[in-house]
C-alpha cells in the first residue's frame, strides 16, 4: 500500500485520522445541538438542524473549523465544551505506534491539520499528540484549508518536505486530491475516521484501517 523506500516525509491530518473521529461527531453533532436547544428554549432536532443549515453556509471556509466562530454563532463556550468532553478524545488504533516507527526509521512525521488551534491544543493536551511529531502546521496560520492549492504553497515555503517524496494520509478526499493535484507522491485515505459509525467504501483513494497495515518499513 506505500512505497516505503520512496518516502522521507509522512504528512498527517489529526481529527478522524490520527485521532478517533467520534469525540468530534459528538460534540459537534450531539452535545452542542443539546446545549444550543436548551439555551434557546427548542427541540434538540430542531436545535441539529438549525446548526446544520448554518454549516452548509460556511463549507470549506477557515470559520468552518474555528471555535471562535462557532461560540460567536452559538453563543456558548465551544472551548470549554472541549476540555469537558476531553476523556472522549482517543488515538485510532495504533496511531501512536506508527508514529514512533515512522521516526525510528529516519522520517520525519509532520501533522497538516484544518483543525482550529484551541482544538489542537485540548487533543494535545490529552494525548501529547505533538511529542510524537517533527512539526505541526494549522491551515489558520497558513490563511487557506487543505482543501485549497493555497495550503499547499505556503506549505511548502514553511517546510523542507520533497512533494515526490512524501505520503500523506487524511480521510478527506476532497483534500487528498489537493495534495496530489500540489504534487505529493502518495496519498491514503482512512476507511472507518469514526470508530463507532460505519466503515466506508468505495472511496476515490487507497484507505487503511489500522496503522498496523503499513507499518512495513
Ligand atoms: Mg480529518
Amino acid at each position: 500500500m506505500v512505497e516505503w523506500p520512496e518516502v522521507d516525509t509522512v504528512l498527517l491530518d489529526m481529527d478522524g485520522t490520527l485521532i478517533d473521529l467520534y469525540f468530534d461527531n459528538f460534540l459537534w453533532n450531539e452535545r452542542l445541538p443539546e446545549m444550543v436547544a436548551g439555551t434557546r428554549g427548542i427541540g434538540v432536532a430542531a436545535a441539529r438542524e438549525h446548526l446544520y443549515a448554518h454549516m452548509r453556509g460556511v463549507p470549506r471556509s477557515l470559520d468552518y473549523y474555528s471555535l471562535d466562530y462557532w461560540s460567536r454563532y452559538s453563543r456558548l463556550d465551544i472551548v470549554a465544551l472541549h476540555r469537558e468532553l476531553s476523556h472522549l478524545i482517543e488515538y485510532r488504533a495504533n496511531a501512536s505506534r506508527f508514529l514512533r516507527a515512522v521516526r525510528a526509521s529516519g522520517r520525519r512525521a509532520v501533522l497538516v491539520t484544518n483543525a482550529h488551534p484551541k482544538s489542537l491544543a485540548v487533543k494535545d493536551a490529552r494525548l501529547g499528540l505533538t511529542a510524537e511529531l517533527d512539526d505541526q502546521y494549522s491551515a489558520h496560520a497558513f490563511g487557506h484549508p487543505k482543501q485549497y492549492g493555497e495550503f499547499w504553497s505556503t506549505l511548502s515555503q514553511h517546510d523542507p518536505y520533497d512533494p515526490a517524496r512524501t505520503l500523506f494520509i487524511d480521510d478527506d478526499a476532497d483534500v487528498l486530491a489537493a495534495a496530489r493535484e500540489s504534487g505529493v507522491s502518495q496519498v491514503l485515505c482512512v476507511a472507518q475516521p469514526d470508530s463507532r459509525a460505519p466503515k466506508r467504501s468505495a472511496l476515490r483513494y487507497p484507505a487503511l484501517d489500522d496503522f498496523q497495515e503499513i507499518m512495513t518499513f
